[in-house]
């Protein structure tokens, strides 16, 4: 990467600088609004030519497109000059090292991410987007997992939808042409209240690998909670279980306690059945919490580090899980998302 000092020189282009600021600010975990006008800006000006650019700059007139405000036509305007904007500048300073100080051996070691929302969910970025950003951070393979049908606030994917979905996926690869990067096929599928998987087996059956997650009833009693937990681990598609206590530690959302189940009984159940226990990297999860976390790892089970993210910039959030997992010292080979993309597959669907 170039110097990126303000008044550096910078020939990117503006789509560029545009999406990079976005992503700055998605990792910096600031108000997704302040990003969406930058990324706004960059899907205004990428099917326009240079040269249409170019005489807005020069009119004045970039703030007349639609899309684009007063602090994007800034960072349009300096990058067409082939400047680095202050704007980038200044997030390169305060956001562009690595997220936490620890965890970075076993953060070089991850080879992809398994858990991952689009637009097409409650995701704010298109597949797409999410699939390039995660090129652009060295991932060999990128799980697309948007929610299922009963997850309506989130705007779960029917199966009708779902289906669509695995065709734009296809395209997306193929446009992709290898280039050592895949997008995999995968779902966060809701356990319901019976331990049953949200979607229709023969759909989950098409898909590469599966997350599944409590989403709903959180707080029902220890037992049913460990049956509903189990019973969906015991289903032969699923491979990876989602935040496992639902808790809430930090953020705009609030804060709430973990479910209560019976660990040691879920645990085992997922190392008997080859379930990897999620450790979730959302800095407002940091699920699951480090009791249970050093307690699957004495349970034998596999793990998985994954962002969950919502949007570009926080598929780097990996490195908080990282950071986690190196401290409760987990051996990184019990780490599925280290494996190559052919063992991981080989493992999802066994
Ligand atoms: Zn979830
Ligand atoms: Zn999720």
């Amino acid at each position: 990467m170039s110097d990126r000092g303000a008044g550096d020189s910078w020939d990117g282009g503006p789509v560029a600088a545009l999406r990079r600021i976005a992503f700055l600010l998605e990792r910096g975990r600031e108000d997704t609004y302040k990003v969406k006008a930058f990324r706004g800006a960059a899907a205004a000006l990428l099917p326009m030519p240079e040269e249409q650019v170019e005489a807005a700059v020069e009119a004045g007139t970039l703030t007349d497109l639609p899309g684009v405000g007063a602090s994007s036509a800034r960072v349009i305007e300096e990058a067409v000059r082939g400047r680095v904007p202050e704007r980038l500048a200044r997030l390169e300073e305060e956001y562009g090292g690595p997220v936490t100080a620890g965890g970075q051996d076993l953060r070089a070691a991850l080879r992809g991410d398994l858990h991952s929302h689009s637009d097409w969910s409650d995701g704010g970025s298109p597949i797409e987007e999410m699939a390039f950003t995660a090129i652009e951070l060295g991932h060999e393979y990128l799980v697309l997992t948007d929610h299922s049908p009963r997850l309506k606030v989130a705007r779960g994917l029917s199966a009708e939808r779902l289906t669509r979905q695995l065709g734009v996926v296809d395209a997306v690869n193929e446009h992709l042409g290898g280039a050592g990067f895949t997008l995999l096929k995968g779902i966060e599928v809701d356990i319901l209240d019976d331990g049953g998987l949200d979607q229709t087996d023969e759909l989950l059956a098409r898909l590469d690998v599966r997350v599944a997650s409590v989403h709903s009833k959180l707080k029902m009693d220890a037992d049913a909670m460990t049956r509903r937990m189990v019973g969906a681990i015991r289903n032969p598609r699923m491979n990876v279980l989602g935040h496992c206590t639902g808790r809430l530690v930090t953020g705009n959302r609030g804060t709430r306690p973990g479910s209560q189940f019976d660990a040691r009984t879920v645990f085992e159940a997922c190392a008997e059945h080859d379930v990897a226990v999620e450790i979730n990297s959302r800095p407002e999860r940091r699920d699951p919490p480090t009791k249970l976390l050093e307690l699957a790892r004495d349970t034998g089970c596999l793990f998985s580090i994954d962002s969950d993210a919502h949007a570009p910039g926080q598929l780097d959030f990996l490195g908080y899980g990282c950071e986690r997992a190196e401290q409760a010292g987990i051996d990184p080979d019990r780490i599925v998302n280290t494996w190559p993309k052919d063992r991981l597959l080989a493992w999802a669907n066994r």
